[in-house]
């Protein structure tokens, strides 16, 4: 197993190279970060939006020396290919170009790792055919990680490219978790399995955890909640999951912000038969269409709880559908487990929406668990408890950052570091 440089010192020797730029390539954008590994600070950050669209925007941030106001360029950004130029052209402009001997290494986050990729891996040739035969089970993400990984090719082509996937942290589940109960042949023959997702963030959040209840990773058990836009939780005992909600694909589970999360099946070809919809528009209405937009019309869990507080009862339903599935989660991962140390909130509603923490915990005395609602009530960016003291099961909030994983795996990986 690759130790992530996550926490703790890591000492490379001042000549040697020492940044990792972190390459995050969705289908209409690319989210890159330039850190420094020696002590793990963000350079520069940037975001370049609606590729391909007349009103393309590149956003980038230099955070090196106090870092400056962001500087935006607007204009139709044609493809992939021109991104990853902008961005490297205002690296340049810092000072921080990709052309630089510092730079040690480029991490790509990508989707899907099947059950090939349990580690981060050395982009070769072969690796990156192996990701492209994972396009038919994650054709929203793959292909535009995959055009992510040959341009930076294409710019770098002597500098290591690294691989981070989504489902690497995921490729513990025993089978009794990761298999679906559908004729064995059939799911082999088309590699459906339960694969997991987020995984990188999974992982980071339960090592920060570990480091927050002082305690070694190998004795936890953990719940964790990953709920951003998209939401998953997963199952984590020493340190390796054993269970996580998102399946083949990141459909599967908790309710999300446009996604329905766990529905009978039957609901697909019921809407075949009975509404005459076909397959591609019944994907746009579980991925797109669903989930808490689907439910109030809003995905935002900040305006959702607006609404409540003035009495939307639309709002309010979508919360308690939310929070009906996530309670259920944590039951279920708390009999997988067996015992559970600790629940930890993380991503942008489990950071930020007290709400939220508060509800999915409410009523689980009996497991355990409960929210102090002083601790519960704080703002911060540090990993913290929101559990009383006399909890028997900590609840946590430890915010995520898979930019820094994803650098620190890369490293890990090619860096020369100088014990
Ligand atoms: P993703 O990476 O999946 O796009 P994030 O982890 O950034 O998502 O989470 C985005 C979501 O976090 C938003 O859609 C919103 O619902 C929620 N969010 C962000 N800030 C807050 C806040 N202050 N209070 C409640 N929810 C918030």
């Amino acid at each position: 197993m690759t130790t992530p440089i996550g926490e703790g010192t890591t000492t490379v020797a001042p000549e040697l190279p020492h940044r990792v730029l972190v390459l995050n390539s969705g289908s209409s954008s690319v989210k890159y970060q330039l850190l420094d590994m020696r002590d793990r600070s963000r350079l520069a950050v940037g975001l370049v939006e609606r590729i391909g669209e007349e009103t393309s925007r590149l956003t980038h941030t230099l955070l090196e020396g106090g870092g400056a106001e962001p500087r935006e360029r607007t204009g139709r950004i044609a493809d992939h290919e021109e991104a990853l130029k902008a961005a490297a052209e205002e690296l340049a402009a810092d000072g921080l170009g990709l052309d630089s001997p510092e730079l040690a290494a480029i991490g790509h986050r990508v989707v899907h790792g099947g059950l090939r990729f349990t580690e981060p891996t050395v982009i070769t040739d072969e690796v990156l055919a192996e990701i492209e035969r994972l396009v038919p089970v994650a054709p929203l993400h793959n292909p535009a990680n995959i055009t992510g990984i040959r341009t930076a090719q294409a710019l770098r082509p002597d500098l290591p490219q690294v691989a981070v996937f989504d489902t690497a942290f995921h490729t513990t589940m025993p089978e009794s978790a990761a298999r679906y109960a559908i004729d064995i042949e059939t799911a082999d023959a088309h590699r459906i399995r339960r694969y997991g997702f987020h995984g990188t963030s999974h992982a980071y959040v339960s090592r920060r955890t570990a480091e927050l209840l002082g305690r070694p990773r190998e004795e936890l058990s953990l719940v964790v909640l990953h709920l951003g836009n998209g939401a998953s939780a997963s199952a984590v005992a020493g340190g390796r999951c054993v269970d996580t909600s998102m399946g083949l694909t990141p459909l599967e589970g908790l309710v999300m912000g446009t996604r329905s999360g766990d529905i009978d099946p039957a609901v697909t070809f019921h809407l075949m038969r009975v509404a005459g919809m076909s397959a591609d528009e019944i994907d746009v209405l579980l991925n797109k269409k669903s989930g808490l937009v689907g439910l109030c019309g809003d995905n935002d869990m900040r305006e959702i709880r607006r609404r409540v507080d003035e009495g939307d009862e639309r709002a309010a339903l979508a919360f308690d559908i939310y929070i009906h599935r996530l309670k259920k989660y944590i039951g279920a991962y708390s009999a997988v487990l067996g015992r559970v140390d600790a629940v930890v909130f993380t991503a942008g509603v489990g950071e930020n929406s007290a709400p939220v923490r508060e509800a999915a915990i409410a009523g689980l005395e009996e497991l355990g668990l409960a929210v102090d609602a002083d601790l519960n009530a704080v703002r911060s960016g540090e990993p913290r408890l929101i559990s009383p003291n006399y909890a028997r099961v900590a609840v946590a909030v430890v915010p995520t950052d898979e930019e820094l994983e994803i650098a620190g795996q890369t490293f890990a990986l090619v860096g020369q570091v100088d014990n």
